[in-house]
């Protein structure tokens, strides 16, 4: 068996990975993966790793599931894939029947993508297409967050905030209307989470009081920006800009891509506002992190603003060629059966309490700003007089020391900027969270040092 040295050295002559400045390598070791089960991923020296960021907020069950690996490798005896237009098969059927069921109320049609940015780039188009076939064709424009992140497509970097992703390809973006983001992280001193949401959502009734002529949608990653730095804020803002867009005849998209299945508390973060978006985007998650899909939830109303005679041109012409892939719809519908078998969102309240127990500690370090937490996502944000008000040179990386510090402890903690964070797998126990509450606190001490 090689080790790890071996497939670095291979990996380093052929590979270019995401995200990575590959020049990074030449001092960070990279790290090859043999086995994964349960929260462990082990390397090919026999070392582990507790995945504290679920393999990038895809995994929800854990790694090497024996339901959701069985449900793959069973399809993969029938059927491995088809072309969906034309075609269907059983598991898109039941996975749509099941979606729409467990979806908020008025989501009744699916259309697949085979990830989150091409699903993005589908409720674009499909909101933009609905209002040029209502005859509304000035209607071309979006209204997005600020630090708000939907992908690294063209389309959906347009309509992303996140400066580090989308600065050097501002020339080719098309042009978007960027609303300040009700991120509670910036809210006065003494301000409550909900009346800086809601100090937001007055600049966003003003802004559509004045564009919503032009604008198709709103997009919006609901309650949490996770890669804007799990920056997090209070549902009434998602109840105004429901009533806003009902108002000023504009949709509402949300990016449930990442905070989907759980992540938030509930089921969906739209429950807590107890709202229906015109277009829902749900991914990673959505597989139990097994194989990439991407599922856009819409309303009858959508629907039915295509469906036409054929000479009409209404129809809505985009595929992608894994659309509705079996294997990864199987994956989907043994998450599923997961959720419905056990209390998975009972659990993950026992979970989410208990961590935010064991980092309590860390909100007094003098270079804690601030321990937030939603749900099954936790930030710890760094700054260098534990306070809002300052932040650390990015040049410096202190969250990459964290990161190092907890690889040599066996967790991968791969942090945001200076925000260190945890989106662990559902499987986890409160022990684990206990292990890795105590890495992040030394790794914060030696990175703030
Ligand atoms: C990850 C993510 C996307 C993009 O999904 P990909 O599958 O990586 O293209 C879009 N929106 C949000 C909120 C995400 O977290």
């Amino acid at each position: 068996m090689p080790t790890n040295a071996d497939l670095m050295a291979r990996d380093l002559k052929v590979l270019w990975h995401p995200c990575t400045q590959m020049k990074d390598h030449a001092e960070q070791p990279l790290i090859p993966i043999r086995r994964g089960e349960g929260v462990w991923l082990e390397d090919f020296d026999g070392k582990r790793y507790l995945d504290a960021v679920s393999s990038w907020w895809v995994n929800l069950f854990g790694h090497n599931h024996p339901g959701i690996s069985g449900a793959v490798k069973d399809q993969l005896d029938q059927l491995e894939h088809v072309i969906l237009a034309g075609f269907t098969h059983e598991p898109v059927v039941r996975l749509s029947e099941r979606l729409v069921e467990i979806t908020p109320p008025g989501l009744t049609r699916v259309f697949y993508a085979d990830n989150g940015s091409s699903g993005i780039e589908v409720a674009l188009k499909m909101s933009f297409h609905y209002w040029q076939n209502q005859g509304r064709s000035r209607k071309q424009r979006f209204v997005t967050l600020s630090n708000s992140y939907h992908g690294e497509t063209l389309a959906t970097l347009a309509v992303g905030n996140v400066e580090l992703y989308k600065a050097t390809y501002q020339p080719l973006l098309m042009d978007v209307i960027t609303a300040p983001s009700p991120d509670c992280y910036l809210r006065e001193d003494g301000e409550s989470w909900e009346d800086y949401s809601a100090r937001r959502a007055d600049d966003m009734e003003a802004l559509l009081a004045e564009h919503h002529e032009e604008v198709c949608a709103v997009i919006v990653e609901p309650l949490v920006q996770c890669a804007g730095h799990m920056r997090m804020y209070h549902p009434v803002y998602l109840q105004r800009l429901r009533a806003a867009c009902d108002r000023y005849q504009v949709h509402l998209i949300t990016d449930e891509i990442a905070v989907g299945f759980g992540r938030t508390g509930t089921l969906f973060a739209c429950e807590q506002a107890g709202i229906t978006p015109d277009f829902m985007a749900l991914s990673k998650g959505l597989t139990g992190g097994y194989l990439p899909l991407c599922a856009v939830l819409t309303t009858e109303d959508v629907y039915q603003a295509f469906y036409d005679d054929y000479a009409t041109l209404r129809a809505f012409m985009h595929s992608h060629s894994y659309t509705g892939n079996p294997l990864a719809c199987a994956a989907a519908n043994a998450t599923l059966d997961l959720f419905e078998r056990e209390d998975v969102l009972g659990r993950n309240r026992m979970l989410s309490a208990h961590l935010k127990q064991a980092l309590a500690p860390l909100a007094d370090h003098p270079h804690v700003a601030e321990v937030r937490q939603t749900g099954m996502i936790t930030a710890i944000e760094l700054s260098p007089d534990g306070t809002r008000h300052t932040q650390y040179d990015w040049r410096e990386r202190r969250g990459l020391r964290v990161f190092r510090h907890a690889l040599t402890r066996g967790a991968l903690l791969r942090p945001l900027g200076n925000v260190v964070y945890f989106m662990p797998p559902y499987i986890i126990t409160p022990d684990q969270l206990d292990f890795l509450a105590d890495v992040a606190a030394e790794g914060i001490d030696l990175a703030t040092a």
